[in-house]
């Protein structure tokens, strides 16, 4: 059940893309739209995070979006720095690259070491090994929204990198682009760790909550590595929202449409997103590549296969992702391809289909399932854990003064 696992391999973007797509272009403020002025995501250096969990490096590497080789040389140049029967699932690594695709740089973390590989003048990863001293402070910030939640929370000195994380958690339950409303209050609890006297290395977002008038109360609680509410149920959910982040729905599931270039009525088991050319599309959760095809109505497309129930298909694409091919297995969020409009398409968008148990069903109505709860053995820890945080949360969130504090 690869769908269940608990690695979360984070689909990131720039934080301004992420937060474009939260937020949405009109509440977008000034600040954020110079980082994010990039309305083609295909033009921006790109940043993939992830965590080992239980696999070997060159493993998780490939699920997060690396070419074999490439993903085998990196792990070669680590293992020279750290000893590879000492590594740990929470390990984490996180690599950039630029428009092109090409590797930036690789950041391997290993409790207080960090391994830094870069491609030489040769194009041969070189690796220096930095041990930090790192000191971790628990900071905490609340506040009220006020016009843009990115301008509230960025105004009660909730760091950008922490404000995304705070989206991304809350994604499954919260639309950040049609429900905040003023007067919303919130409050989120994060992790810093850096050497004394250096800039920040990590954000770890702990805990939050969002207290909304379209809400109702919303909790997040970091635990054993996953995100929970308050009852205990995973606020990762086995599907995201939508494959791609810059889009908007063009065409629903129908049983009978006007086709655009048959020019006749035919059903439309799918949903169309309207997006530019070269937008990347993501896999809506983890799964195995069963088909890679040119076809003349989908055009290039991909199908994943879930689990026994679901199945989804990507059509119209201008080109698959790097290393999608059949049997592939795929994390949630991965990169499977870019839209274009191959096939039947009058102009660029994603053709998307979902089929559960065989037939062709309405992503846009399915109820998503959960994820996954805390584990039985865990949940009287949670319970501690759970009550020493969120009354707290829950005061501050609603403290009159509310203010960043650390
Ligand atoms: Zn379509």
């Amino acid at each position: 059940m690869g769908i269940l696992t608990n690695n979360v391999v984070r689909r990131v973007l720039l934080y301004g893309g992420a937060a474009a797509l939260i937020w949405g272009g009109a509440r977008m403020n000034a600040r954020l739209s110079e980082q994010a002025a990039r309305p083609e995501p295909s033009t921006g250096p790109t940043v993939v995070a992830g965590r080992l969990d239980e696999h070997p490096l060159h493993k998780a590497l490939l699920s997060a979006g690396f070419g074999r080789g490439e993903a085998e040389a990196a792990a070669t140049a680590l293992a020279r720095r750290v000893d590879a029967r000492r590594l740990s699932p929470l390990d984490r690594f996180r690599a950039e690259r630029d428009a092109s695709g090409r590797l930036l740089h690789l950041t391997f973390i290993h409790g207080q070491d960090r391994v830094i590989a870069t491609p030489g003048p040769d194009g041969k990863l070189r690796s220096v090994l930095r041990h930090d001293p790192l000191l971790a402070a628990q900071r905490r910030a609340s506040g009220m929204v006020k016009g843009s939640l990115w301008v509230s929370m960025e105004s009660a000195g909730v760091p950008a990198e922490v404000i995304v994380l705070f989206a991304e958690t809350f994604q499954w339950t919260v639309d950040f682009l049609t429900e905040p409303r003023d007067g919303d209050r919130f409050a989120a609890v994060w992790t810093e760790r850096g050497a004394p006297g250096r800039r920040v290395l990590s954000r770890t977002f702990e805990a939050g909550v969002y207290e909304g008038r379209m809400t109702g109360e919303r909790t997040a609680l970091l635990f054993d590595g996953d995100y929970f509410d308050a009852q205990s149920e995973s606020l990762q959910r086995m599907f995201l929202r939508a494959p791609l982040k810059f889009a908007r729905v063009s065409s629903g599931f129908s049983k009978g449409r006007f086709h655009p270039v048959l020019r006749i009525n035919r059903p439309h088991h799918g949903t169309d997103y309207a997006a530019s050319r070269g937008t990347p599309v993501s896999t809506v959760a983890d799964g195995v590549v069963v088909a890679v095809r040119r076809d003349r109505g989908f055009g290039n497309y991909v199908k994943i296969k879930h689990d026994k129930t679901y199945t989804s298909l990507y059509g119209h694409l201008s080109r698959f992702g790097n290393g999608i091919r059949q049997g592939v297995h795929v994390k949630q969020g991965r990169v499977i391809g870019y839209v274009g409009s191959t096939g039947l398409a009058t102009g660029p968008h994603l053709h998307f289909q979902i089929e559960k148990n065989g037939r062709w069903a309405d992503f846009l109505k399915l109820d998503l399932p959960f994820a996954r709860s805390v584990p039985r053995a865990r949940r009287a820890a949670f319970a501690a854990e759970s009550g020493r945080l969120l009354p707290e949360l829950r005061r501050l969130a609603r403290s009159e003064d509310a203010a960043a504090g650390s």
